[in-house]
């Protein structure tokens, strides 16, 4: 589905982890000699490594953030804005995380959305079902809420700028990961959805993720999908031998 002409995305989820005076020798380690790989990698790092990271680019690896707050501007102490992460020389933020959803009010996420996309930023979207979802085999519906929702006032024009991270809750962090089937079976869901909302050539070359435990032994398998366009990667992306690893399965 158009995947040749789309780059495969891997991002690099640093989290909390890590310190700002380690944060540029760690990003290069990460990516040392992978430089023509044909992929597009961004690292999202904490707010306060962001600056140390910003000569990154002339390695050809692409800045993010993690998160950013649904006003340009104004009395929101210890908030961070779009433009500033934009000034910063970010280029993608994470919007949607699960980790962040349990701290963020839902209404809040498509004005994240816009604040990022009117400053410049393109968006890494995560959305993702809790275990007793899956359980109950309801996993779609409940993916299908939270784009519905979030995705309800979102400009036709702005779709280009997103990448759907696929991240089911149960897998974040547990070492548990969802069969490259269930993965497959959920990624070729939020296309068709996306061609029904934004039409079939947005679909196509919509880069969707999956995130969820995901490691070097884990990810040819994943990369092998039809419509896995990358990852986005936690716990593995502080580790270089496995973030290395992961890249390469996509190139
Ligand atoms: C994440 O934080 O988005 C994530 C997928 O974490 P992990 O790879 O550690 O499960």
């Amino acid at each position: 589905m158009g995947s040749q002409e789309k780059k495969r995305f891997i991002a690099a989820n640093w989290k909390m982890h890590s310190k700002p005076s380690e944060a540029l020798a760690l990003a290069f380690e990460l990516t040392d000699g992978l430089e023509d790989t044909n992929t597009e990698v961004v690292i999202c790092a904490p707010f306060t490594h962001l600056d140390r990271l910003n000569s990154l680019k002339s390695k050809g690896i692409i800045l993010g953030a993690q998160n950013c707050h649904f006003a340009d501007k104004g009395a929101y102490t210890g908030e961070i804005s779009a433009t500033m992460l934009s000034d910063l020389g970010c280029q993608y933020v994470i919007i949607g995380h699960s980790e962040r959803r349990n701290l963020d009010t839902v209404e809040s996420i498509p004005l994240r959305i816009e604040q990022a996309i009117a400053a410049g930023l393109k968006v890494i979207f995560c959305c993702g079902e809790p275990l007793h979802y899956r359980k109950v085999h309801q996993e779609w519906e409940f993916v299908l809420s939270q784009l519905n929702h979030d995705f309800d006032k979102i400009e036709a024009s702005h779709f280009p700028k997103i990448v759907i991270a696929y991240e089911p809750i149960w897998a974040i962090g547990t070492g548990l990961t969802a069969s490259p089937q269930q993965a497959q079976e959920m990624h070729k869901n939020i296309r068709k959805w996306a061609e029904n909302r934004f039409g079939i050539l947005d679909a196509m070359q919509l880069r969707i993720l999956y995130g969820g435990s995901v490691k070097s032994s884990n990810s040819m398998e994943l990369a092998a999908m039809h419509d896995i366009d990358g990852v986005l990667v936690g716990g593995a992306s502080l580790i270089p031998i496995e973030f290395r690893g992961i890249i390469r399965a996509f190139s």
